[in-house]
């Protein structure tokens, strides 16, 4: 394990070893993190809780933070061509997704990394009809196990017998409080109404759920933003915001980019509404960016990523341990420090000399041997 309590912006670099988090940190993070245990408790799954206990002492008392939660991709197939979609680049029908032998492997490598959060996600995750097997090879009695899809696949009976599986957090995605705008967005007739549909079958089977918000510029600015979350909140839901990220499809997007103050308006809409935040939010170190320090991309393919913004791979599972890979990418500084802000949406110099570069090569993910130089860059001003 590493200590990564110092590696803020402002501390990047050093390493400590034991109770140096200001009492008032300290205080401030427990609060929040006790928040997050809450919906533990509530999935029934007591070895999650005392895993995510341990984590929490470790992190508070020893200032060592081991990843929370990997992201898995175990399809870039899909049923919709959303506006937003980060992984239309990574989607390569000639190669082939994981099969049960890496998966195995691969949870047992999450277990040695500590990690408690299995979130499979895709394309449409919906569209693996062996959800269920895959659910069943995480242990999913040691973690908590979450599907991110955009619910147009959803039934009840699919969602009781992926709850019966393990399954306990079902979230889908919604970008506007208009219908109408949102179902062109998705170009989906009935979008809106669908997901929304979709969350109620799964609380109806017993899951908890959540909804995704990729806040765009204009949306930011919205008086219906706060409108939006807190619908969404007192439906029983929790909100996660995103942010809009030159990647894939959004590439054309620029003007509904943000540049400007946003993360401000984003803090605060966090401070007002309990059930609404964002991934700094569940940190174990500090609030930040946390690219492969606390959470990991897995691509449908094997590749290990740090963001799945952030199309470069690290090592790919089928012939190297995820362990390893992890330890390689925590090998540059730009991803063992806590960025105050998003690398992949707000930082101008890595979007240019990183992510925009990676466009130049046919595959993507791109190797991270072909962008070493750029990776290394001392300092990446936003
Ligand atoms: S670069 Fe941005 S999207 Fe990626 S992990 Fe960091 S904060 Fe999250």
């Amino acid at each position: 394990m590493i200590c990564f309590s110092c590696h803020s912006d402002k501390n990047k670099g050093i390493y400590s070893r034991m109770g140096h988090m200001h009492l008032k940190k300290a205080t401030a993070k427990a609060v929040k993190t006790l928040a997050n245990a809450r919906y533990l408790i509530a999935l029934g799954k007591p070895r999650v809780v005392l895993r995510y206990i341990d984590k929490f002492i470790k992190a508070i008392c020893l200032g060592k933070i081991t990843p929370r939660q990997i992201d898995i991709a175990l399809t870039f197939d899909c049923n919709m061509s959303c506006d937003h979609c980060f992984t239309a680049p990574l989607f390569n029908g000639n190669e082939k997704e994981m099969d049960y032998a890496t998966l195995k492997q691969v949870a047992r490598d999450c277990k040695k990394l500590g990690i408690t959060v299995i979130h499979f996600t895709g394309g449409e995750i919906l569209m693996r009809k062996d959800l269920e097997t895959v659910i069943g090879l995480f242990e999913p009695r040691r973690n908590l196990i979450y599907i991110q899809s955009n619910g147009m696949l959803a039934t009840k009976s699919r969602l009781l017998s992926l709850k019966k599986a393990g399954l306990d957090f079902f979230g889908v995605s919604l970008e506007y409080p208009d219908k109408d705008k949102q179902d062109t967005f998705r170009h989906h007739d009935g979008y809106f109404d669908k997901s929304l549909l979709a969350l109620s079958m799964a609380q109806e089977v017993g899951l908890q759920t959540s909804v995704n918000i990729t806040i765009d510029n204009q949306l930011i600015h919205s008086p219906e933003l706060p409108k939006l979350i807190s619908h969404l909140g007192t439906l029983g839901h929790i909100v996660y915001g995103n942010l809009p990220v030159p990647v894939g499809r959004f590439k054309e997007k620029k003007n509904l980019l943000w540049f400007g103050d946003e993360r401000r308006i984003l803090k605060k809409l966090t401070e007002r509404f309990p059930f609404f935040r964002t991934e700094f939010d569940s940190n174990f170190g500090p609030k930040g960016c946390p690219a492969m320090k606390e959470k990991i991309y897995l691509c449908a393919y094997g590749d290990v990523l740090a963001c799945p913004y952030i199309h470069v791979s690290f090592g790919n599972v089928i012939t190297e341990s995820l362990v390893s890979i992890y330890h390689r990418c925590l090998g540059f500084s730009v991803f063992n420090t806590y960025h105050d802000h998003c690398l992949a949406a707000e930082n101008k110099m890595f979007i240019r000399r990183v992510i925009d570069k990676t466009l130049d090569f046919s595959r993507q993910p791109v190797f991270y041997k072909d962008l070493e130089k750029e990776l290394k860059t001392p300092t990446f001003k936003r």
